[in-house]
């Protein structure tokens, strides 16, 4: 899930997020990765900046090559000191802690923030491509920056630790604050199961009312981060984070659209046969032709769609195998199943994992303390030292997970040897796209070569299959799009205070077709009621990867020769594809994602047909659905 980029170091990110963006939260090289000459810098030693920006003086190139050396040696070393503080805290949970991994979390946030501030020195200086192009990650980690103002410095993190804090305290409760009340899993849940109208109503409005105190702290926020970010150069705080695009950020977003106006068609076909089947199951609650109740999508922000999956009328193949049943009786134990998502990236060449991958590794929950169970994938020195922290089912579900969370381990080991600055993904959707990549190769083939199936399933069960991807991969497109869409304009100015929540729903009714199941006012502050809106994470990666994975995938297929159906490839066992992924990886953050993703693919653009081409067998039954039950189409 949440990247985090090293050097922006915001551990918060990791925190029970938005529920189920992806099968699992992927910690992935949270701070920096660490670079290999850096690493054998002395540890516990800082290296003091030769440097002085207050001197004044003209900048030259030897100054600014030092001072991005002593800054990358300075990330490295406290990245690694905080990754090793946030593995204990994850793996032993106490007050202790916690308050160590936020210690290690804000010293690590200080130097980035300092560091993107410092780097403003050069900005006249014509650098060497590399170096230039450190200079500009450096301004991009920090991220949300605050203004110089020491006294807004301080009320920015008051702001942002206030909002986060409230987000994750937040709960309903039914019966008064004085009965039983749910937080965020609990009222998770009961949306997913209840079928019951009336009980997701009220559950929906509960959770959201979590929103409405945050408010006014959420408006002065964006004034401090908009100075912090003019401070630094960029138009405003949205302006900074669309420049993380390699490209114009108008340009980028520009490119979002184009994304957009890719998977509309595909998208409208599934809103207008789930619609269909909604108003089967509640009736006139479901307007025929117009946004569906946001309450009604098995989801308490309706951005996935799969567990509404079983009110949908698709022809239910009978379950040819069960891969669950099929390992429990093999007797698989965890470290079982990981083996099986190693050996699918040693059959494309990628080295075996280290031993301390196995000695450190969290794959089972202990018996006798707290710990995040969240699937993670860990990079602790950006070197070698590569874990996954799982509390490991034996089930089909994490089967698939453990290939999707190595994915990220072994992105992080390909670009071990880049400098510090360059050890992350090429986009922050790079990294999610690569595990989901993976993951949409473990299909009955690649079961059948493992031995764990004799047979493999016919084509009839087929659309089911993409149906239920669907919901939960198509269904989530437009909300990817529409949180950013919406604060991009917020940062802007383009979205005023008054404005919030009418705002919200015109672009969630815009998009994604949905509406609020009750009336709201600008009392209400919805956006507030989703994670990553009080946490201040950037959403758009998730929208991002769910393109990407389709565009890697038709890419390694194409170089593994393979001409079926995209939904049925998997590229286990071909080192062809193993090789050209290999070179993307290895990449980094080194050089624009348009060259990393040429790369793999020769394509300069991110393109969303591959998306298309993937479901287009399900695109064809939709509209054939849609057309013998009239269901109309669009809102
Ligand atoms: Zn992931």
């Amino acid at each position: 899930m949440r990247k985090v980029q090293i050097v922006s170091g915001v551990r918060r990110a990791r925190v029970g997020i938005g529920a189920g963006v992806c099968a699992a939260v992927v910690v992935s090289a949270l701070f920096l990765s660490v670079g290999t000459t850096a690493a054998q810098e002395p540890k516990n030693n800082v290296r003091k900046a030769h440097y002085n920006t207050a001197s004044g003086g003209t900048p030259t190139v030897d100054e600014a090559s030092k001072f991005l050396a002593d800054a990358e040696a300075n990330l490295l070393d406290l990245a690694v000191k905080g990754q090793r503080a946030a593995w204990v805290q994850e793996n032993f949970i106490t007050e202790d802690t916690e308050q160590i991994a936020a210690d290690a979390n804000q010293v690590l946030t200080a130097l980035s923030v300092d560091l993107a501030k410092k780097a403003q020195r050069f900005d006249e200086l014509k650098l060497p491509p590399v170096m230039a192009r450190k200079m500009m990650l450096l301004k991009l980690a920090a991220g949300f920056p605050a203004p110089a103002d020491p006294a807004e410095q301080k009320e920015l993190a008051q702001v942002e630790a206030s909002l986060d804090g409230d987000y994750g305290r937040g709960k309903w409760c039914p019966d008064g604050a004085n009965g039983k009340c749910l937080d965020v899993t609990a009222v998770g849940k009961l949306m997913a199961e209840s079928r019951d109208e009336a009980e997701l109503k009220r559950a929906w409005i509960g959770w959201h009312a979590i929103g409405a105190p945050m408010r006014d702290r959420y408006g002065r926020m964006v004034q401090l981060g908009d100075k912090g970010s003019t401070e630094l150069g960029f138009k405003d705080a949205g302006a900074l984070w669309r420049s993380n695009y390699d490209m114009a950020p108008d340009d980028f977003a520009k490119e979002v659209d184009r994304l957009w106006n890719q998977l509309r068609p595909l998208y409208l076909s599934l809103h207008a046969y789930v619609r269909g089947q909604l108003v089967k199951k509640y009736g006139s609650i479901v307007p025929a032709n117009g946004p569906i109740p946001a309450h009604l999508l098995g989801n308490i922000w309706a951005q996935e769609w799969n567990n509404v999956y079983p009110l949908m009328d698709s022809p239910k193949p009978e379950q040819s195998y069960d891969l669950t049943k099929i390992l429990q009786d093999r007797h698989t134990d965890a470290q079982g199943m990981v083996r099986y998502g190693e050996g699918f990236f040693t059959s494309l060449g990628f080295a075996p994992l280290p031993k301390t991958f196995w000695e450190r590794s969290l794959f089972t929950k202990p018996a006798d303390r707290d710990v995040v169970c969240h699937a993670s994938a860990w990079d602790v020195d950006s070197k070698d030292d590569l874990r996954i922290k799982m509390c490991i089912q034996i089930t089909q579900e994490d089967f698939v997970t453990i290939h999707h969370e190595l994915g990220h381990n072994f992105y992080q080991r390909a670009y071990n040897t880049q400098p510090v600055l360059f050890q992350n993904s090429a986009n922050d959707g790079f990294h999610e796209a690569v595990g989901d990549t993976i993951a949409l190769s473990v299909t009955p083939e690649y079961l059948k070569k493992l031995g764990l199936i004799d047979t493999v399933p016919p084509a009839s069960g087929d659309i089911d299959y993409l149906l239920q991807q669907a919901l939960s991969k198509v269904a989530f497109l437009p909300f990817g799009l529409t949180i950013d869409k919406w604060r991009w304009e917020v940062f802007s100015g383009q979205i005023k205070p008054d404005q919030y929540n009418k705002e919200w729903w015109d672009l969630r009714l815009k998009y994604q077709g949905v509406a609020p199941p009750v009336a709201r006012t600008e009392a209400d502050f919805d956006p507030g009621a989703k994670y990553h809106v009080p946490a201040n994470v950037p959403y758009l990666r998730y929208f991002l990867a769910r393109i990407l994975q389709f565009q890697f995938q038709r890419a390694l297929c194409l170089e593994a020769g393979y001409s079926g159906p995209l939904h049925r490839c998997s590229i286990y066992e071909n080192k062809e594809a193993g090789r050209r992924l290999n070179e993307m990886l290895a990449l980094g953050a080194s050089k624009p994602w348009q060259d990393a993703l040429a790369t793999l693919t020769g394509e300069h653009q991110m393109d969303a047909t591959a998306l298309a081409d993937y479901f287009a067998p399900l695109k064809a039954w939709l509209d054939e659905q849609n057309k013998k039950n009239n269901y109309p189409v669009g809102w």
